[in-house]
């Protein structure tokens, strides 16, 4: 295939549910039921989007996992970023931080109405455009994000280092795909039996990434793309494995995903970061499950410079993020969803994210 209107073709798509109604009654015949966590946040909203998950047999469930940024930020990381704009920093940020709730449903938005400078970057390179316009000011620029995002946030120091900029750095809550995978695998209050992995977050760790947990849990990881066509050929191939016994990790997005990854950012990773036990919204602290600024560029590390410690936040007490982001609950199943909570009067990071589940259920589900 070699168009994107290829990878949406109704005509292969339905060959493809076929395939996986055959597939799912070999599998109901043996009594079984296959959860499928698809761990990815843009997975979530194509699945969503295309009613893929309406499209299964009922004994394959697709189960919605913490792989969107903002929503795994915990609320504390926010009183954190609020708390330096109200000293006088300009804080500098993806878009979609800017409504995400700290504690008491605090937001950046909401700082910014109290007159803290609050400026949303498309990349973050413009991030310096601001340091160098304001050189009688700070800018903290708000480094969250998967592997995906990790190597153009970290390439800024490069540029920051040779223009000798002073007044810039970055507060860092990176995360990391593998570690969170172990943690939900040992949750025994979820069964997951496979894996559909991250299409660009695999295309910088590379589809070596998953071998030690696959050999440790034999349990399926396909990384597939985020189109519909494809991600039903990752679900087919996932249901081929447990029928044939053959546990393995699967690339079904060779396109772009290589066996070793993007080793030029796996360089950058390794020449500024070091793993740190990363606080994720709704799951708490997995060890060694993010990265943190080398002691070397401290800096250009915000916790640093400003001597603050992320604190644990307090998010709101009913919403139930937490239980989304894990894959216990479906958001219909919040008491709040749609009703007190909804994309214009959000209550949890879910229902914010373009990528968050809420939000996704929300636009496209009728349920
Ligand atoms: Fe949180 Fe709203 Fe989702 Fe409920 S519907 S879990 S309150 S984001």
């Amino acid at each position: 295939m070699k168009y994107i209107d290829e990878y949406r073709n109704s005509e292969t798509a339905s060959y493809l549910v076929g395939e996986i109604r055959k597939n799912a009654n070999t599998l109901s015949a043996q009594k079984m039921s296959i959860n499928i966590m698809e761990v990815c946040g843009s997975h979530t909203m194509a699945i969503s989007r295309y009613g893929i998950r309406e499209l299964l047999p009922q004994n394959i469930n697709l189960i919605s996992g913490p792989g969107c940024p903002v929503c795994v930020t915990d609320a504390g990381y926010i009183d954190t970023a609020i708390a330096l704009a109200r000293q006088g920093a300009i804080i500098a940020t993806f878009g979609d931080m800017i409504n995400v709730p700290g504690s008491d449903r605090m937001t950046l938005a909401k700082s910014r109405s109290e007159g803290c400078i609050i400026e949303v970057c498309y990349s973050p390179l413009s991030a310096i455009d601001l340091a160098e316009a304001n050189l009688d000011k700070e800018v903290v620029f708000l480094a969250i994000g998967f592997e995906t995002t990790i190597a153009p946030i970290i390439s800024m120091i490069d540029s920051v280092s040779e223009k000798n900029i002073k007044n810039i750095s970055l507060l860092t809550a990176f995360k990391l795909v593998p570690p969170a995978l172990e943690t939900l695998t040992s949750d025994p209050e979820l069964k997951i039996d496979a894996f559909l992995c991250p299409a660009h977050v695999s295309a910088i760790i590379g589809a070596k990434a998953y071998e030690t947990f696959v050999k440790k849990h034999n349990i399926p990881c396909v990384i597939a793309s985020f189109e519909p066509v494809e991600i039903l050929l990752g679900i087919n191939s996932i249901l081929k494995q447990i029928i044939n016994g053959s546990i393995k990790v699967e690339n079904d997005y060779e396109r772009v995903v290589t066996y070793e990854g993007n080793t030029k950012a796996q360089e950058l990773f390794n020449k500024y970061l070091e793993d740190d036990d990363a606080s994720w919204r709704g799951i708490g602290v997995i060890d060694a499950s993010g990265l943190k600024l080398k002691k070397e560029f401290s800096q250009f590390d915000a916790s640093e410079k400003f001597k603050i410690k992320i604190k644990a936040g307090a998010p709101d007490k009913g919403c139930r993020c937490g239980d989304v982001l894990k894959g216990k609950i479906r958001p219909f199943e919040c008491p709040l969803y749609s009703k007190a909570c909804n994309p214009l009067n959000p209550i949890g990071p879910c229902m914010v994210s373009s990528e968050g589940t809420c939000s996704a259920y929300y636009k496209y589900s009728r349920t």
